[in-house]
């Protein structure tokens, strides 16, 4: 075979530790070539880490964002790159605030797919990691990645499209990834209560109806990677200032987490190869090309 090539995009400078990023660090040690690409600076993010969260730091969170980035991505054993484009925020209140004026999310589409476009045609990935048309959470930005992927999937290998942006390249596989899976979470609740533990999570399962499984609903793919949940945890905690490295999801200790739910999950959204579902693998059906 010869080289693979994994990118992964994101919204925001962390979503590349929380989502996916075991299999991520799984496939650059075995070799393939990952690239995770941020679409936006992290600028409007809030300072999640109490120890953090100190004027110094607000004043120079851009910057700050960068070295995290670049120490998570040494971590996970990836190649990163920055879109370039300005953090949305996440409006709160009701009704919502309008979006600040140049950010991703009020930008035509176009100007980001086209430069998603020109990575890929450079890159050029055999297979794509994006977020559902949820977002996995709604935060304007996660929405406006599903777009920009889809669209970039679409239209990087289209000779029409974007001509100035470089050679086509069609990529052949596009997964989405879905965010927290109530499955798992339910059984790393139970867990801590057969340890005679109060677990975190009550207050997400109470309101989180079971019939609303995304797991059983969508995931076609499961990705063993339970050997790198400490590199990804390693990797979130580099993003100092957006992790509380006392919060949750720290709480259950990593070798339950292994033993109870050893993958990651994905959604196989477009696929320019032949499949065989359900799949352990994202490359799967990709011969060398
Ligand atoms: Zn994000």
């Amino acid at each position: 075979m010869s080289e693979l090539r994994l990118m992964a995009v994101h919204a925001h400078p962390d979503d590349e530790s929380s989502k996916g990023a075991a299999t991520t660090a799984r496939y650059a040690a075995e070799g393939v070539r990952v690239m995770v690409v941020t679409l936006t600076g992290g600028e409007r993010g809030d300072i999640l880490n109490p120890a953090m969260d100190l004027p110094e730091v607000r004043e120079r969170l851009a910057e700050i964002r960068r070295d995290e980035m670049a120490k998570a991505a040494k971590i996970l054993g990836v190649e990163h790159r920055w879109l370039g484009f300005v953090d949305s925020g996440l409006p709160e209140g009701d009704p919502p605030p309008p979006l600040p004026e140049g950010c991703l999310a009020t930008v035509p589409l176009e100007e980001p797919v086209r430069e998603l476009v020109r990575l890929v045609r450079e890159f050029k990935p055999h297979v794509m990691t994006t977020y559902d048309e949820n977002g996995g959470y709604p935060h304007p930005d996660h929405i406006r990645c599903h777009q920009v992927s889809v669209a970039a999937f679409e239209a990087a290998g289209d000779y029409v499209l974007f001509p100035e942006a470089g050679e086509p390249w069609n990529v052949l596989k596009l997964y989405y990834t879905h965010g927290f899976l109530r499955q798992r979470m339910q059984l790393l609740q139970d867990e801590f209560a057969k340890h005679g533990q109060q677990g975190p999570f009550e207050k997400w399962l109470k309101h989180w109806d079971p019939d609303n499984d995304i797991f059983a609903k969508r995931v076609t793919t499961r990705v063993e990677c339970a050997k790198y949940f400490p590199v990804r945890d390693d990797a979130l905690r580099a993003h100092a200032t957006q992790i509380d490295p006392n919060g949750d999801f720290f709480r259950a200790p990593i070798e339950w987490q292994q033993r109870l739910w050893p993958t990651e999950e994905y959604e196989l959204a477009r696929s320019r190869v032949p499949v065989s579902l359900p799949e352990t693998d994202l490359f799967a059906g990709i011969e060398d090309v």
